[in-house]
């Protein structure tokens, strides 16, 4: 009988090259699902159009008038469009997005179909979602939260679905998503950012954060997937051998990209432009079958929702092409993972990006002082920013194959390390003559405008500038965004104050507001500079050294959480209205859930391979090369000659007891883990004592693969994995 992986095989290697559905003109397309200003122009009065605007660029609040106006104009261009149903589209705190739809039509008195959909419907939505992650603030019996509209977002078609971007929160008010703490710190920096610009411009009124994300990810042939129980249940190989080659020749990277997923890029690319999300980029990774796409750098939230509706009709599009597209940190062990790399920066409604230097003394003291306020708030919450990234996905990724370690460290480049420096020997003198004032200055004021050549050499670094914006580079590829930003939003948001308020001190002082600044900048450098390393991340130095530093070195996703509850964090957290204390601890626990169900989930499925696949394999074979050992000696009356099969049958033997006991050492660990209740010391014993048998487990597994049959072997190879396409 042929094996599962034969009949993939089969599949996989007759798949005919889909086109594009359509060739569509970009400029036309571009957000033609979307609600966007061109289109509240055309479908709104311009009381309700003057209200939305007033919402998004001031916060102000929508009247119950105005709601209604804008839910009849988002109607009509909803139906007009294609739209049958509506949805309040939101990100609980399980890392996917949530819809729950209904439709616009409803039955009148005389049993006609009728269009509804009011302000209130607009506004306010109560999803029966009382399966959500919530951490324990929601008790079942009150177990309902709503989503409330988000207007800085622009709703969109996806489908036949309206979806209206919203949050989601508890009726106490505690939020249950990643949205509205996003939203709360993009208010916090941007009025901090505004009071240091004031020392700067005359005419900021605002700074927004611009947020461009990259995005990595997997294609694996469907039939193939499907012939793979751990890439069905986990997203990720239990078990597979090495290929013999992979990435060692370095000849995928930046290659001429498949045909196969070319056509299905063009699709994405062209459902993504109808949404408004301005897909850029596209090309192979390092990895075979592995690829990246990036988009234009948006408003923080706006990019933030693009990212996690680019994941979603990524999958959609992945299935007509007959792909799986995975998104799981590390699908693949000994090869590269898949990150999201975060470009951040900040905006001023004056058109300065602030990280960007300058070509003068002015500027380049703006540039440099937001630079240091972003390194000291790196080097503070270090621990927090590592907290938002850990993850059991992200744990395999993190310190292995070009992936940031598992350290946060920022990289700045020659330039500005040699620059900031300068500053700090020279202004912490204190006394310096006209001359030496003079070259500094002099010297500050000619970083070049143009950094981008000089500046991104570190590729492995966790946090690099990178001529104009910050690269946070270790923010897993499944993740959503926004948590890692919230921490940063809001811990740069604490440094600006910080900032302004020093030198307001140095000018009572009597310094003038030059001197003030500098000084500033020379403090905040100085006080952070250990946060900055240039060397080799995966080195054991580092690691030392890094300790010695103070910054957090565990690997353990289930350890870096629990900066989550730290005291410094929470005091952080809750002082700008961010997340309260109870949220954060349960933010706490949903994630160590998480890890501790994900590795459940992996567990089982590796034990269930071992028990159904491997052993079984192993022991056909086995007893083929028994049979063979058997007939010989019956033939030839005689045990010459058949050292080799019975080596082969030792060998297996080694490797199926080792597999047998290993999967029973492991269950017995999950079931001790299981009866734990506290979930942290739950997250701790299936991290210290489940974990590790994964490991040894593959070992074994492994090698069997390498031993027996390739006609027998139930699933599909990495070779086959990573070569098909
Ligand atoms: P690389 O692979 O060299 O990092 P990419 O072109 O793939 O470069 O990605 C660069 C990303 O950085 C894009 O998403 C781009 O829009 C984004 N970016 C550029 N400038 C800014 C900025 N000022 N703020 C935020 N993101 C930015
Ligand atoms: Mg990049």
């Amino acid at each position: 009988m042929k094996t599962l992986r034969f009949l993939a095989l089969e599949e996989a290697l007759k798949r005919q090259i889909l086109e594009p559905k359509e060739n569509i003109s970009v400029p036309e397309e571009f957000g033609k699902c979307v609600f966007n200003k061109t289109q509240m122009r055309r479908y709104l009065s311009s009381e309700a159009y003057d209200g939305i605007m007033q919402a998004i660029e001031k916060g102000v609040r929508i009247s119950r008038k105005v709601a209604d106006q804008i839910a009849l104009g988002m109607k009509a261009w909803a139906i007009e469009n294609g739209a049958t149903h509506y949805t309040h589209w939101f990100q609980p705190l399980n890392e996917a997005s949530a819809e729950k739809h209904d439709t616009f039509f409803e039955p009148d008195k005389e049993g006609m179909v009728i269009e509804k959909f009011s302000g209130d419907k607009l506004v306010q939505q109560e999803p029966d979602a009382s399966s959500f992650p919530s951490g324990g603030m929601r008790s079942t019996f009150e177990a309902r939260g709503y989503t409330a509209w988000d207007p800085s977002s622009p709703a969109f078609i996806l489908g036949k679905t309206l979806c209206i971007p919203s949050i989601f929160i508890s009726y106490n008010g505690d939020a249950l998503d990643f949205k509205t703490p996003f939203l709360r710190s993009l208010t916090a920096i941007d009025k901090a950012a505004t009071k240091v610009c004031s020392l700067f411009f005359k005419d900021v009124h605002k700074v927004n954060v611009t947020f461009g994300w990259e995005q990595e990810y997997f294609l694996v042939d469907e039939a193939l997937y499907f012939a793979r129980p751990d890439l069905i249940l986990t997203g990720r190989t239990l078990i597979g051998h090495p290929s013999a080659k992979d990435q060692q020749l370095e000849d995928h990277y930046f290659a001429s990209i498949p045909e196969r997923v070319k056509a299905f890029m063009q699709d994405l690319e062209i459902e993504a432009w109808r949404l408004g999300i301005p897909l850029k980029t596209r090309h192979n990774e390092v990895s075979p079958n592995q690829f990246e796409c990036a988009s234009i750098f948006e408003e923080a939230n706006l990019a933030n929702d693009h990212n996690i509706l680019l994941m979603d009709i990524m999958r959609k599009i992945a299935e007509r092409h007959h792909f799986r597209v995975l998104l799981h940190e590390k699908p693949f062990a000994g090869i590269n993972g898949s990150g999201k790399h975060c470009n951040w920066s900040l905006m001023a409604s004056n058109g300065v990006n602030l990280l960007s230097p300058g070509n003068n003394l002015q500027t380049n003291l703006r540039f440099l002082a937001f630079v240091s306020i972003v390194l000291k708030a790196v080097y503070e919450y270090n621990d927090l920013l590592k907290a938002t990234i850990a993850s059991l996905g992200n744990e395999h990724r993190l310190g292995g194959n070009e992936a940031p370690p598992n350290i946060i460290s920022a990289f700045l480049g020659n330039t500005i390390s040699s620059i900031l420096n300068e500053i700090e020997s020279k202004v912490a003198q204190n006394h310096l003559s006209v001359s030496e004032k003079k070259a500094l200055t002099l010297d500050i004021g000619k970083i070049p405008e143009i950094l981008l050549d000089n500046t991104d050499r570190n590729r492995t670094s966790p946090f690099a500038f990178t001529g104009n914006r910050f690269e946070f580079r270790a923010v897993g590829s499944s993740a959503n965004p926004a948590a890692a930003l919230i921490a940063l939003n809001t811990s740069v948001a604490a440094k600006m104050l910080e900032f302004y308020d020093l030198v307001k001190i140095y000018q009572k002082k009597g310094k003038n507001k030059e001197e003030a600044i500098l000084t500033a900048i020379q403090k905040f450098y100085s006080a952070s500079k250990d946060i900055l390393f240039d060397g080799n991340g995966y080195s054991k130095e580092w690691h030392e050294e890094a300790k010695r530093r103070g910054l957090s070195v565990t690997n353990s996703a289930v350890e870096a959480l629990a900066a989550y509850i730290q005291p410094k964090n929470i005091q952080l957290l809750e002082s700008f209205g961010i997340l309260k204390h109870h949220e954060l601890e349960a933010r706490y626990e949903i994630r160590l859930e998480y890890y501790v169900k994900k590795l459940q989930i992996e567990s089982r499925v590796l034990g269930n391979l071992v028990d159904n696949h491997i052993i079984p394999t192993a022991l056909y074979y086995q007893q083929r090369l028994l049979d063979i050992v058997l007939k010989y000696v019956q033939v030839f009356q005689s045990e010459e000659k058949i050292d080799v099969h019975k080596k082969l049958i030792d060998e297996l033997n080694e490797h199926i007891s080792a597999l047998y006991s290993l999967k029973v050492s492991m269950e017995e660990a999950r079931k001790q883990a299981n009866m734990i209740e506290d979930i942290k010391e739950k997250a701790f014993m299936y991290s210290n004592n489940v974990k590790p048998y994964m490991e040894k487990i593959r070992y074994h597994a492994d090698k069997i693969e390498m031993l027996v049959d390739n006609q027998d072997w139930p699933l599909p190879k990495y070779r086959e994995l990573l070569f098909i396409r």
